[in-house]
């Protein structure tokens, strides 16, 4: 007698002030269950809807086991696909029917994929500062902590000082001043070499704040600095760029967050355009493409770095983790810290130890999630603000 699914539901909580979906699916076997990580923050209680109205009628009664084929019929069976709502909700069931594979194996789903490469994964911090004293300060807190390797960010943007700049009537927003972003970000990464050498990995997020021409120019400014990796220097929409800005440059690059079609990453790969694939796995569907686009990463020299910040929840992260440790070509792993009520409400969380993320030795992804406590961090509502990014002048501009 097969395991079948006998329920699929969506849990929607805010722990750390965040916005965070998981997806529950339990089986016929009682006491057994999964979950996964379908968080799209910004469109929550639309994963919410697609999961529930949507998925869990297509998906109870069915046989547990046969994820590949649960996650191919998933995909197609609204038809339209490869948007970020139907993805997520897809990862959250596909990264809970991994969960209740391992569980029924026994293993930890490391394990399960393959084994271990690594004993736990290296994870970098985000060291943030308004000047670039406060960013070294920040950097080397990080470090006496144990890590090795920090993302450095200064200034937010250039956005400090824009808003004046703009035109009189121009509408509020999260407004930035590119030129200012670059010039602010290049003085932080000098003062922070000049005060902590180069025994530490170095790596920076443009955000796709620049024109592309722009972003060109800055990574072969940031050349001398020796980054580990430039993240998202282009926007999807300017893929076509990252050829020029190969031929140009030594800095290493990392792209992918945003991505949630396989046509968006297949070039990039194949090309070998990009040094790092860092994918949001709950955008991209969860494990299942994950798994696949990471051989294909390896194929052609290219390691993983999954993004990690505070809007994937615990499950996703334990889901990154498992990745990170059963990838041969596994690179690095952004992590953004668990502020006290999450790790309570999610028991089983990974743990970091100097600078290195370890799993738990519980089967299937580890993790757990406390719903009576879930329940009493309920979701945050209102319209998102720094989204609604503006350049000087108050054009409208992608965050
Ligand atoms: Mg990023």
């Amino acid at each position: 007698m097969p395991i079948t699914i006998r329920d699929v539901r969506a849990v929607l909580t805010a722990p750390a002030g965040i916005n965070l979906v998981v997806v529950k699916v339990e089986t016929s076997e009682p006491g057994l269950f999964g979950l996964g990580c379908a968080t799209f923050t910004q469109r929550a209680k639309a994963v919410v809807t697609a999961v529930a109205e949507y998925l869990r009628p297509l998906f109870v009664g069915r046989d547990a086991a046969r994820i590949e084929d649960l996650w191919q019929t998933g995909m197609v069976h609204a038809y339209w696909r490869n948007g970020p709502v139907l993805n997520n909700a897809l990862s959250g069931v596909d990264m809970a029917l991994w969960d209740i594979k391992g569980k029924l194996a026994g293993m930890p789903l490391c394990d399960l994929l393959g084994g271990r490469c690594r004993e736990a994964a290296t994870v970098y911090r985000h060291a943030d500062g308004r000047e670039p004293a406060a960013v070294v300060e920040r950097v080397r807190d990080f470090m006496a902590q144990g890590y090795r390797h920090v993302r450095v960010q200064c200034g937010g943007y250039g956005g400090q000082a824009a808003r004046p700049a703009a035109p009189v009537g121009s509408p509020p927003g999260a407004y930035y001043d590119p030129g200012a972003y670059t010039r602010t970000v290049l003085r932080a990464f000098e003062a922070v070499r000049e005060a902590v050498g180069d025994g530490v990995e170095l790596l920076h997020d443009v955000h796709e704040r620049l024109a592309p021409i722009e972003a060109v120019r800055f990574a072969c400014d940031l050349e001398r600095f020796r980054l580990f990796f430039l993240e998202d220097p282009l926007a999807p929409e300017d893929i076509g760029w990252f050829g020029p800005m190969r031929q140009r440059t030594a800095t290493p690059l990392a792209m992918g967050e945003l991505f949630n079609h396989p046509l968006e990453w297949t070039p990039l790969i194949t090309g070998r355009l990009v040094d790092f694939v860092r994918m949001h796995l709950s955008q991209m569907g969860g494990i299942t493409p994950a798994r696949k686009v990471a051989a294909m990463a390896e194929l052609h020299g290219i390691r993983t770095a999954w993004h990690g910040p505070g809007d994937v929840s615990p499950v996703g992260h334990a889901a990154n983790l498992h990745l990170d440790l059963a990838l041969h070509n596994f690179g690095v792993q952004e992590w953004s810290g668990f502020p006290a009520p999450l790790a309570e409400v999610f028991p089983g969380c990974p743990e970091v130890r100097q600078g290195y993320m370890y799993p738990n030795d519980r089967p299937g992804l580890g993790i757990d999630l406390d719903e009576a406590l879930a329940g009493r961090f309920p979701p945050v509502s209102g319209v998102d603000q720094w989204t609604q990014a503006r350049l000087p002048d108050g054009t409208a501009a992608r965050p």
